[in-house]
């Protein structure tokens, strides 16, 4: 769908590390109405809320970037807070912007709605067909809700409302808190922290084993606007890198770009989770979109984020 410059596009989640990314990337491309709007301005989770600002602001574009997100430890440990706000949330805004005329709609899900043994790399066709990791399966069950729910607008209704998979994201904006992180930013902080205490090691959760694919959120927010505008169909599609390290792999690295010499410590308390989480990316590739942002430098990016904003930063 050709998209005009003047369309308002509402991003909702815009403080958050993904919305931010597609906010600034929005704007950069010169789009001039794109709106957001903190939680303390609009909670998600209040319905009525929610259309009284579809009513007023009628966004003909919306991308839902808002979602209760974290790490493996906090999925595992919230999984009625992960289940009930994501889908309370998505609910809310996928129905008011079908209520009060978005001509499209961009739901985000992630890359653990898929099978747990899911044939790597995963293919979009893969959805339902397995059973899901079980550290994360109430957050993954909302995001699939949240793609039937989409898929039932477009075949009920003809709405233009489509899913994107992203992989597992990283960049400005992201979650230091150690307890509710994701991998990235942890190992970031505690190279980080390490560096300066002069401790010899780091933890590392699980046993370094598992493998997982990292995308840079200024290349999502890339893909987002090109889906945008040249992809209409209800399926899913995915948005990876196309490679995945080990964390083993993925520490080393981080130790390397932030210059840390100390050693690796596996704390096999923590869950592993999923052993492999490999997005087949063939299906956005063959319409015409790459990723950019290769994982070195995308880390030494995000470390520049995290030094420079220590004070506002979640930790
Ligand atoms: P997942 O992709 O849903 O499993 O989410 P995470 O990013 O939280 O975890 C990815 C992998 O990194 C898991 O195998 C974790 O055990 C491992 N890991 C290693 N160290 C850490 C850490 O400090 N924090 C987190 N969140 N994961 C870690």
């Amino acid at each position: 769908m050709k998209l005009e410059k003047d369309e308002t596009i509402f991003v909702a989640g815009h403080r958050g590390m993904v919305g931010s990314a597609i906010h600034q990337c929005l704007l950069k491309d010169g789009f001039t109405k794109v709106i957001g709007r903190s939680r303390s301005e609009l909670d998600l989770l209040d319905r009525r809320a929610v259309r009284e600002f579809f009513q007023k602001e009628r966004p003909a574009v919306v991308v839902d970037a808002a979602a209760k997100v974290g790490g493996i430890l906090a999925n595992n440990e919230q999984p009625v807070e992960f289940l009930l706000q994501n889908l309370t949330m998505q609910n809310n805004l996928v129905e008011a912007a079908a209520d009060f005329g978005a001509g499209k709609l961009l739901f985000l899900g992630s890359s653990c709605i898929y099978p747990k043994l899911a044939p790597q790399p995963i293919a979009e066709d893969s959805l339902l067909t397995g059973p899901l990791e079980p550290t994360n399966d109430a957050y993954a069950l909302a995001k699939i809700a949240g793609i039937k729910l989409c898929q039932s607008y477009a075949r009920q209704y003809g709405k233009n409302f489509i899913s994107a998979m992203p992989t597992n994201l990283y960049g400005p904006h992201d979650n230091y808190d150690l307890h509710s992180s994701h991998v990235l930013p942890a190992l970031i902080r505690k190279v980080h922290e390490a560096k300066l205490s002069g401790a010899k090691s780091i933890p590392v959760w699980g046993s370094g084993t598992p493998r997982r694919e990292f995308l840079h959120t200024d290349d999502l927010a890339d893909a987002c606007l090109f889906l945008l505008e040249k992809y209409d169909q209800p399926d899913v599609i995915n948005v990876g890198c196309g490679e995945d390290v080990t964390i083993l792999e993925l520490a080393e690295t981080v130790c390397d770009v932030l210059g840390f010499e100390g050693t690796l410590e596996f704390d096999a308390s923590k869950p592993d989770g999923t052993p492999r989480k490999l997005l087949d990316i063939a299906k956005i590739k063959s319409l015409g979109w790459t990723p950019k942002i290769p994982l070195r430098e995308g880390i030494a990016d995000a470390y520049d984020w995290f030094v420079g904003n220590q004070s506002t930063a979640r930790r």
